[in-house]
């Protein structure tokens, strides 16, 4: 019998994905993607050379200011797969090929039906860190997001007889979609009124959830309110959505008071088409649990680029998925640590893990609306010859808190000279300037006495 998704030990885990990675690059992707077709041209090298997860690890990771340097979410349909009926021919799996060929013989419209369920993209959630853009799936790709979704179900500890209600806003997101099709596919009922308290108030009443969904920023004015209420009664899970800080966590468990639930998180990082989610016998400590038959995970330099084994910024490759289909995506997300593919000491479950997660930590969103990417902000750093050494500091403002953003540069010639190109070239390449530009050496700044800049960018909570 073939291992069951989340049973495989090492070997048999890292011959699976290169399997897929090699049928992705070589059928989906590497033919179809406006996007990738020409960046693997310009790279030198071919979609059939990209037949392992370490040979995918030699691509430069890609994220939305790549696709769509001005930010604007038309371009994005440069990722999206564009598949012709003689695309599809060669480039179909055995299976589906084999089916399709049959049909076009006796029935022109079925085959016609393979391929567009195979590829056509039907569905669009709104996600995105600078900038919202629309990823796309196919028919076939929303059978996938289900089948995960009641894998989601089992990872979190669910069953059959729980019911959802989830506080998430109205519209296509990737955490809406996933949420209600993991309920669907688990055959749970679940309500989304939207994100209205009192909407969430009365749902609880009328039919009392055992399980609560709450983006993290919302979770503990809904789950007060929820339990103010008495809608609490047959309560034992809270979801988290998103990668909740500790202190998130630490406030949603109190804001339960007495209620006796399991508080576990779920997140899907920018341009995901699943929730990954913590298992309920390891909790925060297990990790997120991914799925290793729908999407490599790897971590990079956020500043360089570079394949990173221990912390970085997460970059996804999604297998199996049509639509917009993702390459080595950069999602935003940090982690301190490593993708751990251990047995979770929990739930024994042998996927890749990832804990210590922060969400969207390298693009910050002012509550204007403007967005700065320190991923641009680090390139057009990197790129400069006028400057020796440079660090960009994030950090809580004291005064109220906001994000604050403080470029520190040592240049090699003229101080002033080097602001204005630096500042010149962040504008361009993140769209905004940072809070600050600061020229010095190290001991002269703030809070970084005797501390090298070391070009990278540091994240202060
Ligand atoms: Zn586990």
């Amino acid at each position: 019998m073939a291992s069951s998704w989340d049973r495989h030990n090492a070997s048999s885990l890292a011959k699976l994905q290169d399997r897929l990675v090699g049928e992705q690059v070589r059928h989906a992707v590497g033919p179809f993607s406006p996007y990738w077709k020409r960046r693997l041209t310009e790279l030198g090298t071919t979609p059939s050379a990209i037949d392992s997860v370490a040979s995918l690890a030699t691509i430069p990771a890609a994220g939305e200011r790549d696709i769509s340097p001005h930010g604007d979410p038309a371009g994005m349909a440069a990722l999206v797969l564009q598949s012709t009926e003689t695309g599809f021919a060669m480039h179909a799996s055995g299976p589906a090929l084999r089916r399709a060929l049959r049909l076009r013989l006796t029935d022109k419209a079925a085959y016609q039906s393979v391929i567009e369920q195979d590829t056509k993209p039907t569905t669009y959630v709104w996600t995105g860190l600078g900038f919202r853009y629309p990823v796309a799936s196919s028919r076939a790709d929303l059978d996938i997001v289900a089948r995960t979704g009641a894998r989601l179900w089992q990872v979190l500890g669910l069953t059959a007889d729980d019911a959802l209600l989830a506080a998430l806003p109205a519209g296509t997101t990737t955490e809406h979609v996933a949420l209600s099709y993991a309920a669907m596919a688990s055959g749970a009922p679940a309500l989304f009124p939207g994100d209205r308290v009192a909407d969430l108030v009365a749902s609880a009443r009328l039919a009392p959830p055992t399980v609560l969904a709450a983006p993290v920023r919302r979770a503990v004015e809904v789950i007060s309110a929820i339990v103010d209420g008495g809608g609490h009664t047959r309560l034992r899970t809270v979801l988290l959505v998103g990668a909740p800080a500790d202190a998130e966590r630490a406030a949603a468990r109190e804001a339960l008071g007495g209620a006796a639930a399991d508080v576990l998180a779920v997140h899907a990082p920018t341009g995901a088409r699943v929730l990954w989610g913590e298992c309920r016998q390891a909790g925060q400590a297990g990790g997120f649990h991914t799925y290793p038959d729908v999407e490599v995970v790897q971590l990079i330099d956020p500043e360089t680029g570079a394949a990173s084994a221990d912390g970085g910024e997460v970059v996804l490759t999604q297998l199996g998925m049509r639509g917009s289909a993702l390459l080595r995506w950069r999602t935003g997300d940090v982690t301190a640590g490593r993708i751990d593919s251990s047995q979770c000491p929990g739930c024994k479950r042998t996927v890749p893990r990832i804990t210590a997660l922060r969400r969207a930590a390298l693009v910050l969103v002012s509550q204007d609306g403007h967005a700065l990417d320190l991923r641009s902000v680090a390139g057009a750093m990197a790129g400069r010859a006028d400057l020796d050494d440079w660090r960009v500091v994030v950090g809580g403002r004291r005064r109220d808190g906001r994000a604050q953003v403080i470029v520190h540069l040592a240049p090699t010639g003229d101080p002033g000279e080097a602001v204005v190109g630096a500042a010149a070239d962040i504008r361009t390449l993140a769209g905004v300037l940072p809070s600050q530009l600061v020229v010095g050496e190290p001991d002269e700044v703030a809070g970084l006495a005797g501390e090298p800049l070391t070009r990278r960018i540091l994240l202060r909570s």
